[in-house]
């Protein structure tokens, strides 16, 4: 994992890689997702560790006609708990689950662990240097 470059089966674009926060309080999962139709791939000890749950009861569905993005087999457009439609691979069993689909899995969006920008230095001054800057300010101004 972190090596591999996953295509988007839809939009036939390369996946970025990304960090999210496990909803059982272990360290970040690495999962890909496609920046044009924010759809989310899963290796399924990794959608169990993002909603929470065991990977729930599911349905075979309907033939997808997409192949899967990590190993190549064909996909199946997949019920899980009886109202959610996810693609999932015959091979790999891993699942490319889209963004709505994901909420309502989990129960919440996925909180990425690491921004995708880097924060702006200014607004994460810490409180001792602002007042150190008043003291210096006001004395400044008290004795020029
Ligand atoms: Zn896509
Ligand atoms: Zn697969």
């Amino acid at each position: 994992m972190g090596v591999r470059t996953l295509t988007c089966p839809y939009c036939v674009k390369p996946m970025e890689t990304f960090k999210a926060l496990a909803r059982d309080k272990g360290p970040p999962i690495e999962l890909d997702r496609c920046r044009q139709c924010e759809r989310v791939w899963f290796d399924v000890p990794e959608i169990e560790r993002a909603v929470g749950k065991q990977y729930l009861s599911r349905l075979e569905g309907i033939a997808s006609p997409h192949k899967c993005p990590a190993c190549g087999s064909a996909m199946s457009e997949t019920l899980v708990n009886g109202e959610i439609t996810v693609e999932q691979c015959t091979g790999c069993k891993g699942a490319l689950v889209d963004p709505a689909e994901l909420k309502t899995l989990s129960g919440g969006p996925l909180v990425e662990a690491v921004p995708p920008v880097p924060p702006r230095r200014k607004l994460y001054k810490s409180s001792e240097s602002d007042y150190g800057d008043i003291i210096n300010e006001l004395i400044h101004s008290l004795f020029g």
